[in-house]
């Protein structure tokens, strides 16, 4: 059964799954959210494929969440002259903005930002960091390097500088563009690629102001040192592993991961594990047992949703895929020591600098443990924030998300254990919190007659008040 787990599925859409068919597929297999990555494709096909994936959620009468991934400000070398070259160990290479075709002994790298922060000693990965360069030499315009690890480097390939601060902003005038355009469209989040420091989340903000929700993507060492004040700043997060673990060294990313996570659920931030999932099966109908671990421990960290890149935008399996990550998380959520880990790992209100929105959904979490009989959670928000600190507490029960906007019961599906629910009327004349829970914990099917509910809400509901209502009702 799809949407029936509470950890989330986002699956990339590209070639593979740009059809109806696919798309009904990939929700019927588990999927919860699409992705649009614009690093591939056109505007007019994410136009399509967007208008699509709306039509078919209305259709199923299923909520998806939709991402548009913007590239952000990814480095390339330029092209070569046969395509590619072989670079050996100990070799020279040389990197300049000449507008000329590379060769064996030099290639172009467009970013005149990269040479003015460029020192004698630095580090540059080429090719997913399966190349290693070391800067002999360098002014504003070239560096001159001696190749440390070797390989084949083709036209286009990318370049990373781990520990390089770059005096770049995490929009691009193409990432721009893209944005505009995705607003438009009016998808639920924008995810801002190479997040440097917590700025670019501000200034990413400003431009947005407020038509999708951020979220930020962690894959440079800059950004996890100010990994706090970026979570505090961003809607969401994205452990974002493919580039991470060319920026970091590679032992490091799964603690990274785990950091990253525990500091989102401080945050009551919801929190996305990316990238190799289930790679290998890009071209196998089965994943290995490593890569099912591997989803297994995301979702034993109390990750809010994981995701597939390749696998679904450009594999041969996408469905399957799809399909074996939601057994999974089905798997791991029947333990029962999947609970005794999430609530074990709570954090208290006392160690959050708590207010009363962060103490009421506290409560609000041990009441679904304390008391026999509960069978859900029903929030009342207009921004999403009750619903968020409810979530925070994983409790072990569905969360409902009652809210007026379309949009924001639309973001709800990279949200652990969540389901949005529109009900414009109840927010126009909230009079009884006790008659309207009771009708909607019953239209939904959430709850049955004879079962508690838990009420979480902000006071007053349409000025987004802070949580600071609790309430059980038996229905
Ligand atoms: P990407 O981001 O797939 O857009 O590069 C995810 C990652 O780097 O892990
Ligand atoms: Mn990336």
């Amino acid at each position: 059964m799809p949407q029936n787990t509470r950890t989330k599925i986002i699956a990339t859409i590209g070639p593979s799954t740009a059809t109806r068919e696919k798309l009904e597929q990939l929700i019927d297999a588990g999927a919860d959210a699409f992705r649009f990555n614009f690093s591939h494709g056109t505007h007019a096909e994410h136009k399509e494929r967007y208008k699509l994936v709306r039509k078919i959620s209305k259709e199923k009468n299923v909520r998806i969440s939709v991402l548009a991934d913007l590239q952000g400000p990814k480095l390339r070398v330029g092209e070569f002259k046969n395509g590619s070259i072989v670079l050996a160990k100990g070799a020279k290479f040389v990197l300049d903005m000449k507008p000329i075709l590379g060769s064996q002994e030099r290639v172009t790298l467009p970013h005149p930002e990269i040479f003015k922060a460029l020192k004698v000693g630095d580090i540059l990965l080429l090719n997913d960091g399966n190349i290693r360069l070391k800067v002999d030499a360098c002014d504003k315009k070239h560096a001159e390097t001696t190749v440390l690890v070797g390989g084949p480097l083709s036209s286009h390939k990318g370049v990373n500088l781990p520990n390089i601060h770059l005096p770049i902003s995490a929009l691009t005038e193409k990432d721009k563009e893209d944005l505009e355009f995705a607003l438009k469209l009016g998808v639920d989040w924008v995810c801002l690629s190479f997040v440097q420091k917590v700025a670019d989340v501000k200034m990413a903000k400003e431009i947005i102001k407020g038509r999708a929700w951020i979220i930020s993507k962690l894959e440079k060492p800059s950004a996890v040192e100010e990994l706090e004040d970026i979570v505090g700043e961003s809607d969401a997060i994205m452990v974002a592993r493919g580039d991470l673990g060319v920026e970091c060294p590679l032992p490091t990313v799964p603690v990274l991961q785990k950091k990253i996570v525990s500091v989102c659920r401080k945050h009551a931030k919801p929190v996305i594990v990316a990238t190799q999932m289930l790679e290998s099966m890009i071209n196998a109908p089965t994943p290995t047992r490593a890569e099912i671990s591997d989803v297994a421990a995301a979702v034993y960290d109390g990750a809010d949703t994981v995701m597939l890149s390749a696998e679904t935008a450009a594999g041969q399996y996408p469905i399957e895929a799809v399909s074996m990550m939601h057994q999974t998380i089905e798997e791991v959520e029947k333990d029962p020591l999947f609970y005794h880990f999430m609530h074990s790992s709570r954090i208290r209100s006392e160690f959050i600098n708590s207010d009363e929105a962060d103490a009421i959904s506290c409560a609000a979490g041990d009441m679904t443990t304390e008391l026999r009989n509960v069978a859900a959670v029903v929030t009342f928000t207009t921004s999403g924030a009750t619903t968020l600190l409810t979530a925070r507490e994983r409790p072990d029960l569905p969360i409902l998300a009652v809210t007026p906007d379309e949009e924001v019961a639309n973001r709800m599906g990279i949200v652990w254990g969540t389901r949005g629910y529109v009900n414009k009327g109840v927010f126009k004349n909230f009079n009884n919190v006790e008659s309207i829970s009771r009708k909607i914990a019953l239209e939904t099917g959430i709850a049955k007659i004879g079962q508690y509910i838990v009420v979480t809400a902000g006071f007053p509901l349409l000025k987004g008040g802070k949580t600071n209502l609790l309430h059980i009702i038996k229905l």
